[in-house]
This record gives C-alpha cells, structure tokens and sequence, in this order.
C-alpha cells in the first residue's frame, strides 16, 4: 500500500467544510421486516467507477490490519525464500501442532487453509453436495452461504436483533431435518456486533447434535478478552461445533493468505477425504504464522491501535449526528444521508476506499480501522464528502 503522506493527500485534496447533510439514526433491522425474510437484507453496493487501489491515501475497505505483519514474521518469511523448492509439509504439521497446543485440543482437530474463506467454502462443499438448507444471520458475511447456494442448498436468513445480534431462538426454530449446517459470524461482519458467548455456547450445545454449528471468529481477536468468547472450548467437549480462525486479520498477514478451522476429526476427515489441506499452503506463509504465533506484544499492540481508531472514528461521526452500530471488529458501520454510488465515488476520489451496504434498501457505509493519521483523512473527507 502507498505510504500514507498525510501533507500529500490534504494538497491533494479539495475539501470543503460546510452544512452537513441530516444524518439518518440506526433502524432496527429486527423491526425491518418478519423474523425469516424472503431475500437478503444486505446488498452491496459495487463501485461503477474505475479506481487505483495503489493510488489510495487511505485504503479502508477490506478489513485489513495496516500495521502488520510483524516484523519477526517478515524476517521469517524472507529467510523461507530460499526453501521455496521443498513443501512445507514439516512446516504445517508444527503449525497444527502450536494451533491445537494453543485451542487445547489434539492436531486431528485442526485443519489449514489458504486464509479462512478456503474453508468457508470447502465445508460448503461438502456439507451441501446433496442439497439441504442452511440457516445464518441476516446481515451477516456471506461467503459460506453463496457456496452452499451454488451447490444448490437453500438459505435460511434470520434477522439479526434489534441490539443486532443473533437471534438464537429464532435460529434455533429454523433448523430443520434439511438443515446440513448453521453458520455463525461472532463478532458478525459487517454489522461489527456482538452476539453474548454464553448465550451462544448454550445455543451451540442444543443446536448442534440437529446440525453441525460454524462459528466464524475471524475478528474474535480484537476484543480485550478473546478467549473466553471463543466457541473452540465445545469442540473439546465433543459438540460438533466448527470453529474458524484467520491469520488476516489480527495477525496483518491478509495477503499471506492461511487461516485454520478447529472441528471434531470426523468432520476433518469428511473434507480432507475429498480435498487435501496443507497443499494449498506456501512455505512462507507457514513460515510467517509459526513466527506470528509468539507475537502476543505485537498482537496486543495491534489491538490497542485498533480500539483506539475505532473510538477516534465513534467520537468523530457521533458528533456530526450519524450513529454507529458498537463495534467489536476492526471496521465500524452506519447509515449515511447521501446516495451510497455517489457517496463511494466521491470517498474513492478523495483516495479514501470504505464499502457501501445496503440494508433494508438504506446505504451504509463500512470502514475499515487503519491508522490514526487514515482515520483523520477519512473523517475529513467524510465532512467534505457528506457538506
Ligand atoms: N470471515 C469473515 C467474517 C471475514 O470478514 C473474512 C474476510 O474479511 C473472512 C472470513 C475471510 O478471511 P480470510 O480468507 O482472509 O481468512
């Protein structure tokens, strides 16, 4: 990514402070529509305007973490360079060997993937070979559920709460003798909620000897106390709950690509009887999660940065009157007062790259948590965006 100049980009930029635009508050999606709508509430809205992602100031719209990887994982990769003629087969059995020591659960529990989305949709593969229904949260991250879609299975949304959490009960109430799996996004993307974890552990008990339950941690890590949110403890116990983890996120290896899934061996087995796991791997990648593993200051420190921007961009947009969803991610969201292609547009022409959602037919705009010095451009432009 360009390196930001904050002195380039405010003489780049042509802003203007002026009136702003009367700033819609949060609906409720619970009181949106019935509890089992009949098509997605969440609709992205694509950008219909060509943009350089290497000419941004500030690239806020993939949920990357702008400080990583740490240097320890940098030296450790550029030293694996020249193991590029050997499979890291070695490398990945330590790395299920630290992962399982880490989630207290044996290496047959563990299975790696090019970043987690490879799992997301092997798991859909498998599970949806012969059709079957899933159920999930609605808005929620949708990646699981376009695979399972594609393999023909049908989706079963729940709207989120009125708090945006899950509602469990009516989750709970969807799942069915078709259900083949239940797909859970904790903390949810891209509403950045939280649904309570013991209310959860207590829904995953009950829910999973009907269906196996998904729950994708991909941002469990940026709350202060990950661990005891985390589902990986009933997998444990036995209760056939998956549970996926990233490198991508906390970790800043995005682009590294490798992420993990912790299950019960039988449903190991059920995916790496049809596809191999570590193949996918690169030995630097390998390389770079062994050494990112240690890394618990930087890791810390990551986190740190992080709420730290999140509560800057809360302040700064609740002071101009818009409302944002409490975040427990590394992006926040809220609905905006503009039309969201023009909103984007004019964001992606001041260098600042975010997402637009809409839900309910509303725009929201979703910004990813980068440095403070990426914060303060987006916020001003935002001003001058939205004046
Ligand atoms: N799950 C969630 C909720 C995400 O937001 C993302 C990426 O943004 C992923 C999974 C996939 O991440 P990756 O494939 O980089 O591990």
């Amino acid at each position: 990514m360009k390196t930001i100049n904050r002195r380039n980009w405010i003489k780049s930029s042509l802003f203007t402070l002026g009136g702003l635009a009367v700033a819609p508050s949060i609906p409720s999606f619970a009181e949106s529509k019935s509890t089992f709508a009949s098509k997605s509430a969440l609709r992205e809205e694509l950008p219909k305007f060509p943009f350089n992602e290497a000419r941004m100031f500030a690239r806020l719209n993939a949920n990357e973490n702008p400080y990583g990887p740490a240097p320890k994982v940098i030296q450790a990769i550029s030293e694996s360079l020249v193991l590029g003629n050997r499979y890291g087969h070695g490398d990945a059995f330590t790395l299920i060997g630290m992962i399982a020591e880490k989630e207290g659960v044996s290496p047959d529990h563990i299975m790696l993937g090019p970043g987690s989305s490879d799992l997301l949709e092997k798991i859909a593969f498998v599970r949806f070979m012969q059709g079957g229904n899933v159920v999930s949260a609605d808005p929620s991250y949708m990646s699981l559920i376009h695979t399972a879609q594609s393999m023909g299975a049908t989706w079963k949304p729940v709207l989120l709460t009125a708090d945006h959490a899950h509602d469990l009960d009516a989750m709970a109430s969807a799942v069915d003798g078709e259900t083949k799996l239940v797909y859970v996004c904790n903390p949810n993307n891209p509403t950045g909620s939280i649904t309570n974890s013991s209310e959860l552990r207590d829904f995953c008990k009950t829910v999973s000897p009907k269906a196996p339950v998904f729950v994708d941690e991909a941002y469990l890590e940026f709350l202060e106390d990950p661990e005891s949110h985390s589902m990986v403890g009933l997998v444990a116990e036995g209760h056939d709950v998956i549970v996926a983890r990233t490198f991508s996120k906390i970790h800043g290896m995005a682009g590294l690509r490798i992420g993990y899934i912790v299950a019960q061996p039988e449903r190991i087995k059920s995916i790496t009887s049809k596809v191999r796991s570590t193949m996918g791997l690169c030995v630097t990648s390998l390389k770079g999660a062994i050494a990112s593993m240690k890394e618990q200051e930087f890791l810390q420190n990551c986190r740190t940065l992080n709420a730290e921007s999140r509560n800057f961009v809360s302040k700064e947009i609740t002071s101009l009157g818009y409302e944002d969803i409490p975040s427990h991610t590394s992006f926040i969201i809220f609905p905006i007062a503009m039309e969201g292609q023009k909103f984007m547009k004019s964001m992606y022409e001041k260098g600042v790259g975010i997402r637009v959602f809409n839900i309910h037919e509303k725009p929201w705009c979703r910004v990813s948590m980068g440095t403070m010095e990426e914060m303060e451009i987006f916020v001003e432009s935002f001003i001058a965006v939205t004046a």
